[in-house]
C-alpha cells in the first residue's frame, strides 16, 4: 500500500509499505481522505513536535475517515463497506488520568501519528490503516466524508470550550483562525456565544473565521486591542498571543490556552493574571469529544469553508507545503483513493 512517511525534517516521501491483516480485536479501514494538521506540518518541518523526535520513519497523519475493509477473527465492529472515522487514541484505561475520566491525559497513550513513544505509533496516511476496533467509528447517517473528517480537529475545539466553562451568551474571543480556532468560532456559536470575535495576524485566514460564523474579525496589525471577552481561547501559540490574551479578558474571566507555544518558557503576565483574578487553563486532546464533534457535523455545522484544498495522495509533498502556507489554505485534504 502506499503511504506518507516522514524520515526527518522536509524528508517526506509517499512510499509502498507492506499492509498487514487485522488481527483480532482490530478492524482494517480503506482510508478515503486525511486531513494535514498542525502537528503533522511540524514533523514535516522540523521533525519533531516539542519533545517529540522523529527517530524512524512514521506514517504521518490522526485524521481520517475511509470504509470499513475488513475485521480481525472473531472481532466485531461495523461491517465491511461501512463508512467510519478513527479515534486517533488508544488509551491505557489504568493511570491515574484514566481512572479519572480524563483519558485525553493518559499518561501511556498511543496516539496514531505521534513520534511521542519509540517505537512510533504509525499514522492514517496510508491506504490501509488496522486500529483497535473501539476506535472506528460509524459516520452518522448521510454524513459526508469532506466534512467527518473534520471530526478530530473539531473535537480539539469542544474540548477546548468545555474547559472554558459556559459560553452561552458570552463574549468570545479566538485568537488565531488557523483551523483550530475558526472550528472553534464555529463550535461556540452553536453553543449559544452572544459574540465570537477572532483575530490573527493575516487577512486571509479572517475570511475562513467569518464564513464559519465569527460575529467580527480583527486583523492584529491594525486595530486596536480587544478588551473585556469573558473567554479567550488562544489558538495561534504565539507568545505574544499568550500574553496578549491575559489582557484582553475581562476582570475575572477564563483563559484557554489550545495553541502550543514554542518548546520552553514563554512571558507571562503574572500580575494582570493575579489582580484581575483570571484563570488560565490548558486544553489538550479530547476525549469523549469526538462524538460530539460528528454529532454536530451531521447536524450541519457551518464549517465547509476550513477545507480549503484536496490532493490526491502522491502529491502529498505539495499538500503539505500548501498547507504551511496560510495565506493561501486552511486545511487540506489529502485523497487516499486516487
Ligand atoms: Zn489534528
Ligand atoms: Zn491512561
Amino acid at each position: 500500500m502506499r503511504a506518507c512517511v516522514i524520515h526527518g525534517g522536509s524528508d517526506l516521501r509517499v512510499e509502498e509499505l507492506r499492509e498487514r491483516p487485522p488481527r483480532a480485536g482490530e478492524i482494517a479501514v480503506a482510508v478515503g481522505l486525511g486531513g494535514i494538521c498542525g502537528s503533522d506540518l511540524h514533523y514535516w518541518r522540523h521533525g519533531r513536535v516539542g519533545d517529540f523526535v522523529v527517530v524512524e520513519p512514521m506514517v504521518l497523519g490522526h485524521e481520517v475517515v475511509g470504509t470499513v475493509d475488513a475485521l480481525g477473527p472473531g472481532t466485531t465492529g461495523p461491517e465491511a463497506g461501512t463508512p467510519v472515522t478513527v479515534h486517533p487514541a488508544t488509551t491505557c484505561g489504568r493511570c491515574p488520568s484514566c481512572r479519572a475520566g480524563r483519558r485525553n491525559l493518559c499518561a501511556d497513550v498511543r496516539y496514531l501519528g505521534s513520534a511521542a513513544r519509540i517505537p512510533h505509533v504509525q499514522g492514517g496516511f496510508c491506504e490501509r490503516l488496522v486500529v483497535p476496533a473501539d476506535q472506528v467509528v460509524p459516520l452518522p447517517e448521510g454524513l459526508a466524508p469532506r466534512r467527518a473528517v473534520l471530526a478530530e480537529p473539531l473535537a480539539v475545539a469542544v474540548h477546548a470550550l468545555r474547559r472554558a466553562g459556559e459560553v452561552f451568551g458570552r463574549r468570545v474571543l479566538i485568537t488565531g483562525s488557523g483551523p483550530i480556532g475558526c472550528l472553534t468560532a464555529a463550535a461556540a456559536r452553536a453553543a449559544g456565544a452572544a459574540e465570537v470575535v477572532v483575530t490573527d495576524l493575516l487577512a486571509a485566514p479572517l475570511e475562513v473565521a467569518r464564513a464559519v460564523g465569527a460575529t467580527r474579525t480583527v486583523l492584529v496589525s491594525d486595530a486596536p486591542a480587544v478588551t473585556d471577552a469573558d473567554v479567550v481561547i488562544e489558538a495561534s501559540g504565539s507568545p505574544a498571543a499568550v500574553a496578549g490574551a491575559l489582557h484582553a479578558v475581562r476582570r475575572g474571566g477564563t483563559v484557554v490556552l489550545v495553541g502550543l507555544p514554542p518548546a520552553g518558557d514563554v512571558p507571562f503576565p503574572g500580575t494582570v493574571a493575579v489582580t484581575r483574578e483570571i484563570d488560565v487553563r490548558g486544553t489538550f486532546r479530547f476525549d469523549t469529544e469526538f462524538t460530539t464533534a460528528l454529532d454536530l457535523l451531521a447536524r450541519g455545522l457551518p464549517v465547509d469553508a476550513v477545507v480549503t484544498h484536496t490532493l490526491p495522495l502522491d502529491r502529498a509533498a505539495e499538500g503539505f507545503a500548501l498547507a504551511a502556507d496560510r495565506n493561501v489554505a486552511s486545511k487540506v485534504l489529502l485523497d487516499l483513493t486516487v
